[in-house]
């Protein structure tokens, strides 16, 4: 078979997604998604838009970069939208990275970083995190990397950098560094006001967990609005539809709502932390919308993964990364009492 691809496509691997059961009744707790249905804002938009889909969107999501001006506190000229934040991960690969030029990143992290990377015949250079989840921030800067990737809070930890420490990193790093602010709306802090101050910092939201619209695709950049007009050069034309451009505008304006969800998600999180503390798991402080926890052994992580499985409860085994750990979303409290059910009758090895 020969259909004359590159071989850096041959090559990879590509990125593998959490599991994602269609129907089988899960407790669902391996994504990150939230559990929360999304502001009824939302549907009213899109059901409105409906009838203008015969119509192309605005190229630049315009709607949706103006409310997020005003929600945020930017000009609309700093901001650029996104397919889901992946899309302008893919736009920062294109843009930056070929066979000499790479990345870097502290590891454990988001995978999809390498992959891209590999799609641009570039790699990515993989330093660990330094005890307790600090930046490596030494080797980063001597890695040669044009660009850092850096999910603050990170997953899968859960953990998170501080601003005062990214600001120091980007004052030494030479190339570009992209904050992956994927969980910030869980998180006691974040970099968004850095962006201002640093030429060579851009910060990314999504509307995949605080908004609980993972479906509909849409992710935020924010930075100097000479770097957002070179990076919209290698975006698709019409990145984002219509029903996702006013679906998230609506969804930021409605402060209530997303107010209401996080606080639940950040409430839940205590309660979580403190039951799997109780039964031996070693819990690593979380600023997101999941724990990272060392299981007990025995059993061990994979054991209670795929006990929990065995009992229709889905949480996120990383063999390859951290196999010792089990990485769980904070879903309602039922969701949580459920998976704690479950639990209990995995480490007694009751079937
Ligand atoms: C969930 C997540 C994203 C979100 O991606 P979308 O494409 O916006 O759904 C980005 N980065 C990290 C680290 C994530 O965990």
């Amino acid at each position: 078979m020969n259909y004359k691809l590159l071989d850096n496509i041959l090559e990879m691997e590509g990125y593998v997604p959490g599991e994602q059961p269609q129907g089988g009744d899960y407790v669902k707790l391996n994504t990150n998604e939230n559990p929360y249905p999304p502001s009824t804002a939302v549907y009213e938009a899109i059901a409105e838009e409906f009838r203008r889909l015969r119509l192309y969107p605005q190229p630049m999501s315009n709607p949706l970069r103006e409310a997020a001006a005003e929600i945020l506190g930017f000009d609309r000229e700093w901001i650029l939208a996104g397919n889901g934040s992946d899309d302008l991960l893919m736009m920062f690969a294109q843009a930056f990275l070929s066979e000499e030029r790479f990345a870097c990143a502290p590891v454990p992290t988001y995978t999809l970083y390498r992959t891209l990377a590999q799609i641009q015949n570039s790699k990515l250079i993989e330093v660990p995190f330094a005890e307790g989840y600090e930046l490596p921030a030494a080797e980063l800067q001597a890695s040669g990397a044009v660009l850092a990737f850096l999910a603050n809070p990170n997953s899968p930890t859960g953990t998170m950098v501080p601003p005062d420490k990214i600001a120091d990193f980007a004052r030494a790093f030479p190339g570009f560094v992209l904050l992956d602010e994927a969980y910030a709306d869980f998180a006691d802090a974040n970099c968004l006001h850095l962006v201002k101050e640093y030429a060579n910092i851009g910060v990314m939201r999504t509307f995949s967990k605080s908004y609980a619209l993972a479906g509909l695709r849409v992710g935020l950049l924010f930075a100097r609005p000479e770097f957002i007009e070179q990076l919209a050069k290698v975006k698709d034309s019409y990145n984002l539809d219509r029903l996702a451009i006013v679906g998230a505008a609506a969804a930021l304006r409605d402060r209530d709502h997303f107010n209401e969800i996080t606080s639940l998600i950040k409430g839940t999180r205590g309660l979580l932390t403190e039951e799997l503390t109780k039964r031996g798991f070693d819990v690593l402080p979380s600023q997101s919308n999941f724990v990272m926890v060392k299981a007990p052994e025995p059993p061990g992580a994979k054991a209670v993964y795929l006990g929990l499985k065995e009992r229709k409860v889905l949480v996120r085994y990383f063999e390859q990364e951290m196999p010792d750990h089990l990485r769980i979303t904070v879903g309602t409290d039922v969701e949580v009492e459920a998976l704690l059910t479950q639990l209990d009758e995995v480490l007694k090895g009751g079937k």
